[in-house]
């Protein structure tokens, strides 16, 4: 049997592939291209996931990245249904679910991440939920109907999105978070305050500090949710959100440094011969962490390593230098967060919280380094500039909400 050849084989159908095949062709990259993903569907939106396609107020069609004839035209040929299971990297090989394989000249894997799966008893349950993919929201919706209570366990991104769709939707949410605020890991105190209050006032019974012992069921199906001090929470549907962890092990099978991801340069190289990593799976030394090794879970994330890796490929090499960003729809508030806040040694709320338009403002060494706007676009773009520039911040200025973050040019 003759093994096909690609000149680049993508891995993962999702938003860094999509974007990959897209810059390669915008480049002038005229090779054989294939994305091979294991879902069966064509690239999709991934963030609607949570917001409204769990609410059913938009269908699966509005959420491709792009029609089926849009591939086809450009000579992008989609290998769906398969997983790659084992790379060859000396080779310049793949192995997929049903045993075939495939060449490539240049390999992007574009894997992005599985859910992390409780570790309790209980967790296997039917009615228990993960939200990655559409499967997961499909298989989650259809069983709405029966689940009146249902507890969201991680006060992350995620599960408060779902936990304000499923409010909407008039099911009791019980939100869980075990560390002592939500978003503990990804934002200040004021916005944890605020999405907690703004929670509680739709409905929600969000209770932080509370560990999770067990989930329990009854015939093979959730009934309830018990937690450490022996309370237990009935509920006839559990969704758990507590982060993913990176679909990267056949490339650290075949030798690629990493384990939280697979480690890549600024050109979002692996350590392999013509391997590149991007998206949520790509651990890289990110300028605006002050160049720690980090990933980053974003949509842009995602799109701008996928043109640095098809600029390398199309021979015009541009290092990924963006600055991070990142939006959160819950009730009628929307959060853009641009910048990472991780090491702030400072932080300034900017407008009252209780207008529910304002933004917090992060600053390490005097400098800003990222922003929480919610409802206030405004301070978001001007944000963002202040970042780029990294001078020295008027504190006065940041604090006062009724002048914009940047002086009006002269
Ligand atoms: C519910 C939800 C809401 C989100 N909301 C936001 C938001 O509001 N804003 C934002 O910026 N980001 C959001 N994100 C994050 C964003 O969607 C991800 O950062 C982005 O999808 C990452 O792109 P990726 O290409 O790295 O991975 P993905 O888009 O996850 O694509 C990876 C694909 O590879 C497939 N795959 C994995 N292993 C293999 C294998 N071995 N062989 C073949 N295929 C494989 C996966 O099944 C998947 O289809 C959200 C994510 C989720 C799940």
């Amino acid at each position: 049997m003759t093994e096909d050849h690609f000149d680049v084989l993508i891995v993962g159908a999702g938003h860094g592939g999509a974007q990959a095949a897209i810059a390669l062709r915008q480049n002038g990259f005229t090779g054989r291209i294939a994305m091979v993903g294991d879902e069966p569907e064509l690239p999709y939106e991934r963030p609607p996931l949570s917001k409204d396609y769990l609410a059913g107020e938009k269908g699966f069609e509005r959420l491709l990245i792009r029609p089926a004839a849009f591939w086809a035209d450009r000579g992008v040929e989609m290998i769906l249904g398969r997983r790659v299971v084992a790379v060859d990297a000396a080779a310049h090989r793949i192995e997929l679910s049903n045993g075939a394989t495939l060449s490539y000249g240049a390999l992007i894997w574009a894997a992005g991440g599985t859910p992390r799966k409780l570790a309790c008893d209980g967790a296997g349950l039917a009615g228990v939920h993960s939200v990655r993919n559409r499967e997961d929201v499909d298989r989650m919706r259809a069983e709405l109907a029966d689940a009146h209570r249902v507890v969201v366990i991680g006060g992350g991104y995620i599960g408060l999105e779902a936990a304000a769709v499923l409010t909407k939707l008039g099911r009791q949410v019980i939100l869980l978070e075990a560390l002592d605020r939500i978003l503990a890991r990804v934002a200040g105190p004021p916005i944890s305050d605020f999405y907690e209050a703004e929670h509680r006032a739709h409905g929600v019974d969000l209770r932080t500090g509370v560990q999770v012992d067990s989930i329990i069921g009854e015939g093979g199906r959730v009934s309830g949710v018990r937690l450490h001090d022996g309370e237990t929470i009935a509920a006839e549907m559990a969704i758990v959100g507590i982060g993913i962890i990176p679909a990267v092990q056949p490339l650290i099978d075949a030798g690629a440094e990493g384990g939280n991801g697979v480690h890549v340069d600024a050109h979002n190289r692996t350590s392999l011969p013509d391997v590149y990593a991007i998206g949520d799976c790509a651990a890289h030394e990110n300028r605006f962490a002050g160049g720690a090794r980090i990933r980053l879970e974003s949509v842009q994330n995602a799109n701008d390593q996928a043109t640095t890796a098809a600029l390398g490929i199309a021979g015009a090499p541009r290092p990924y230098n963006s600055i991070p960003w990142f939006w959160s729809n819950q009730y009628d508030l929307k959060l853009q967060t641009v910048g990472l806040s991780a090491g702030h040694d400072d932080l300034i709320v900017r407008g009252d919280p209780a207008t529910r338009s304002f933004s917090v403002v992060y600053l390490r060494e005097g400098r800003v380094i990222a922003l929480d706007c919610v409802n206030s676009v405004k301070d978001y773009v001007q944000g963002r500039k202040l970042i780029a520039e990294g001078v020295e911040a008027d504190l006065t200025r940041l604090g006062d909400a009724s002048i914009p973050l940047i002086p009006k040019a002269a």
